[in-house]
């Protein structure tokens, strides 16, 4: 059966058109799934008889709620979502002055093993269907009752590793008469599959590419991301700069902060001329604690000597607020606590 919900409008009414049903229905039915149905019987406004069609033609599945929690802090809300076939992810709701953003998973597991996340222990599981994704978003708003006004693909997973997917979930997201969320209100992190980087551009989407840099130099990112070996960080920053100029959106460059790997004078110079040479603005990150990792988040000192070398040379830089320390809230790090518990039992 073919999943409605990874459909967009138009697709569902070259398929209407085919069974011999008028196309302005595939709006309705559209609009029906953004409302985050479990089954065609609900559609009180569709004919009983294209319902029944509907139910032998297509699947419309609902994500379950593992677990829900809401940090004391902050009111951070963090969900584990079952999934079809049994497997969980993770969605994050963040608020701010400005509005809710939701950090939603594009994979179940990773495979790009880097050496501070949770999320890539278990190696790649799955890709997410668009329609996944899109219930991130879809049943973190119904579930809190927060407007989501922000995405950002910054959950479990690699998004440039399941490109297809995540492109008709961004269209999916974008579409008026679905969720309408605009692409300057989204943003897609990746640990730099450079050569996903041209196509991206060439939709000329208008979100925002955030860039998982975490280091400057081939040395130190090889050693924390596998991704940068035969890739490199001339041929990321060549990528970037291309990026840019085609889309004309500013890149902005994510950095952990990890004491003595790469918070050094010789990382924040050298950060400084890769950010200013493709214009990027800076977004450093104190470090979440990982309990399989050895490494530990800068001291303050450090951290604020590394501000004031990329300051002084002129780079637009800002530090990540910590939102849900109480609620396992960096990725990977909830869906890891259940799967280790699984093992235990
Ligand atoms: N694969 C994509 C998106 C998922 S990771 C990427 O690499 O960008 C989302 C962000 O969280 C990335 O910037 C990632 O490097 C960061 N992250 C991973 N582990 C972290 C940790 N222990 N503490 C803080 N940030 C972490």
């Amino acid at each position: 059966m073919k999943n409605i919900k990874s459909m967009l409008p138009e697709e569902i009414a070259a398929d209407f058109e085919k069974l011999g049903e008028p196309k302005y229905r595939a709006k309705q039915v559209y609009k029906w799934l953004n409302r985050g149905v479990g089954s065609f019987e609900e559609m009180s406004d569709i004919p009983k008889s294209l319902r029944e069609k509907l139910e032998a033609e297509y699947s419309i599945y609902k994500p379950k709620v593992i677990k829900k929690q809401v940090s004391q802090i902050d009111g951070t809300i963090k969900y584990l979502w079952e999934l079809y076939d049994g497997n969980a992810v993770e969605t994050v709701v963040m608020s701010y002055k400005h509005g809710n953003t939701v950090c939603v998973s594009s994979q179940v597991g990773c495979r790009q093993g880097c050496a501070f996340c949770a999320s890539t222990i278990g190696g790649l599981v799955r890709c997410l269907e668009p329609s996944e994704i899109l219930d991130e978003v879809l049943f973190s708003q119904l579930d809190s009752g927060k407007t989501i006004n922000n995405i950002v693909l910054m959950g479990i997973g690699e998004p440039l590793d399941n490109f297809d997917n995540v492109v008709k979930f961004l269209k999916l997201v974008n579409n008026p008469d679905g969720m309408n969320i605009g692409m300057r209100h989204i943003s897609l992190s990746t640990c730099g599959l450079v050569e996903k980087f041209d196509e991206l551009a060439e939709l000329d989407m208008q979100l925002t590419l955030s860039v998982s840099l975490h280091a400057p130099d081939d040395e130190t990112r090889s050693k924390l991301m596998p991704a940068n070996r035969g890739r490199g960080v001339e041929a990321l920053m060549s990528a970037c700069r291309r990026y840019y100029d085609k889309t004309g959106r500013r890149i902005s460059f994510e950095y952990i902060m990890i004491d003595g790997v790469n918070d050094t004078e010789y990382h924040a110079k050298l950060l400084s001329k890769h950010a200013k040479s493709v214009c990027a603005h800076v977004n450093l990150i104190p470090m979440n604690h990982v309990e399989e990792r050895e490494f530990r988040p800068s001291t303050a000192g450090h951290m604020k000597a590394f501000i004031k070398i990329l300051e002084d040379n002129g780079v637009n830089v800002t530090v990540r607020r910590k939102l849900g320390g109480d609620v396992d809230a960096s990725c990977g790090q909830l869906r890891r606590k259940i799967e280790k518990g699984k093992g235990c039992r």
